[in-house]
C-alpha cells in the first residue's frame, strides 16, 4: 500500500496489484500445472468479481467457487473462462450453472443422474468432475463407491448428457507436509485415477492440491492446483511455507473516532477487563464484532496508528474497540490500520489470527459487516 490515508470510518482496501502479483508467482511455481484461483466466499472477503477479473488477467486458467450461486454471479459479471462449482445439496437445481457453462462436481450416482437429466433437458453436455474422498471424510465417493461411480458415469457419458472431464479430491493436512495423511491421500488418489481411466473416462484434469500443497508438494500438483489463501497473499501454513514473496492484499483501516486521556486506574470497555496501570491516551476505533472483528482478539491484537503498533485494550464491543495510544495524541480522524500487508510494520491478518487463536482464513473471510470496500491498483502483474 502506498497511499495509506483512510478514506472512511472503516474500510477494507483490496490491492489488486497484490492479487495479480500473487497469481503470477503461483503460476510460475506450479507450472506446468494450471492454476485455479479459488474465489468462493466473496473471494475470502476480498470481493469476488474484482478478484476474479484480476486473477484471469494475471493468467489464472481456472476459477473455483463453492456454490452454484457464486458461479452464476461470475458469469453474470462477464467471466467466460473455465469455472468449477463444487457444492450442492440434494434437490438443488443444476439449471442455471449448466446453462452458464459451469463445470460441476459430482460425489454420488444420484448427483450424476441429476446433472445428466438437466443437461439432457437443455440439450447440452455437462462437464463433470468426479470427487473421490481420499481421507477427509467430507465430500466425495468412498473407495468402495468409486468403481461404481466411475462405471455409471461412463455409461451416462454414452447418452451425450455428461462428460467426465476431471477427477479431484481434497487434502486433510496440506499445511503439515510431514503429516502421514499426505502420503496416504496421494496413494489413494493415484489409485482412484487408475480406476477412473480403466473405466474408460478420458480426463482433462486431475486435481487435489490447495495452496499449501501447490506451494510445497510438487508431487500433488497433477494438472491443476486450486489456490485460495495464497492468491490473497496469506501464508497457507505459517511457519512452514517457504517465503515465495506473496503479498497480503487486504488492509482493514479507517479513521479514529476519538482520542482522549484516561487516568491511572481507569478501566477500559465492558467488564473493565483492562485497567490502565498509569495515565495514558486511548483511541476509539469505530469497528467491532458486528463487523467481523473477533471479540476474542483482545487481549493480544494490535492496531497501527501514527507509525506504531498499539495494543487493543479491554473487550472488543459490537461497534467499537479501544486502543492504547501510550501517551501519543494523533488527531481524531487519524488513520488506524487493524491489519494490512505488514510492509510498514502494521499487523497482518496472520497476527490477528494468532491473537485470536484461529487461522488467517477466518480473519479475512470474517471481516465485513458495515465496512466499505475500496480497490486500489490496476490488477496487472
Ligand atoms: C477452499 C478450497 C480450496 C482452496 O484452499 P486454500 O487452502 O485456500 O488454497 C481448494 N479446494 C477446495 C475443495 C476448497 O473448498
Amino acid at each position: 500500500m502506498t497511499d495509506r490515508a483512510a478514506t472512511a470510518r472503516a474500510e477494507m482496501v483490496v490491492d489488486l496489484d497484490a492479487i495479480a502479483h500473487n497469481v503470477a508467482i503461483l503460476r510460475e511455481r506450479v507450472a506446468p500445472a494450471a492454476l485455479m484461483a479459488v474465489v468462493k466466499a466473496d473471494a475470502y472477503g476480498h470481493g469476488m468479481v474484482e478478484v476474479a477479473a484480476t486473477a484471469r488477467a494475471a493468467g489464472a486458467e481456472w476459477l473455483g467457487v463453492a456454490t452454484p450461486e457464486e458461479a452464476v454471479s461470475l458469469r453474470a459479471a462477464g467471466d467466460t473462462g473455465r469455472l468449477l462449482s463444487w457444492l450442492t445439496a440434494p434437490g438443488d437445481s443444476y439449471a442455471a450453472v449448466l446453462a452458464a457453462d459451469v463445470d460441476v462436481a459430482a460425489y454420488t450416482i444420484p448427483e450424476v443422474d441429476a446433472i445428466a437429466a438437466e443437461a439432457a433437458a437443455q440439450g447440452r453436455t455437462a462437464r463433470v468432475h468426479l470427487k473421490i474422498d481420499t481421507g477427509l471424510s467430507r465430500g466425495g465417493a468412498t473407495a468402495l463407491q468409486w468403481p461404481e461411480l466411475c462405471a455409471h458415469s461412463r455409461a451416462v457419458e454414452e447418452t451425450g448428457a455428461i462428460r467426465v472431464v476431471g477427477v479431484w479430491s481434497h487434502l486433510v493436512a496440506s499445511d503439515e507436509p510431514e503429516h502421514p495423511a499426505n502420503t496416504t491421500q496421494a496413494e489413494r488418489f493415484d489409485h482412484a485415477l487408475k480406476v477412473a481411466e480403466a473405466a474408460g473416462l478420458e480426463l482433462e484434469v486431475r486435481h487435489i492440491a490447495n495452496s499449501a500443497a501447490a506451494v510445497m508438494n510438487p508431487g500433488l500438483r497433477h494438472d491443476l492446483v486450486r489456490c485460495g489463501i495464497a492468491v490473497y497473499g496469506l501464508d497457507p501454513a505459517p511457519g512452514v511455507t517457504p517465503d515465495i514473496g506473496l503479498v497480503p492484499a487486504m488492509t482493514v483501516q479507517g479513521r479514529l473516532s476519538l482520542v482522549k486521556e484516561i487516568e491511572a486506574g481507569a478501566g477500559v470497555s465492558y467488564g473493565h477487563a483492562w485497567v490502565a496501570p498509569a495515565a495514558t491516551t486511548v483511541g476509539l476505533v469505530p469497528v467491532g464484532y458486528a463487523d467481523g472483528i473477533p471479540r476474542a482478539a483482545s487481549p493480544g491484537a494490535e492496531a497501527w496508528v501514527a507509525g506504531r503498533r498499539r495494543p487493543v485494550r479491554g473487550k472488543v464491543c459490537m461497534d467499537q474497540l479501544v486502543i492504547d495510544l501510550q501517551g501519543d495524541r494523533p488527531d481524531p480522524g487519524a488513520t488506524y490500520v487493524l491489519f494490512g500487508s505488514g510492509a510498514d510494520g502494521e499487523p497482518t491478518a496472520q497476527d490477528w489470527a494468532e491473537a485470536v487463536g484461529t487461522i488467517n482464513y477466518e480473519i479475512v473471510t470474517g471481516v465485513g459487516g458495515r465496512l466499505t470496500r475500496r480497490y486500489v491498483g490496476k490488477g496487472r502483474p
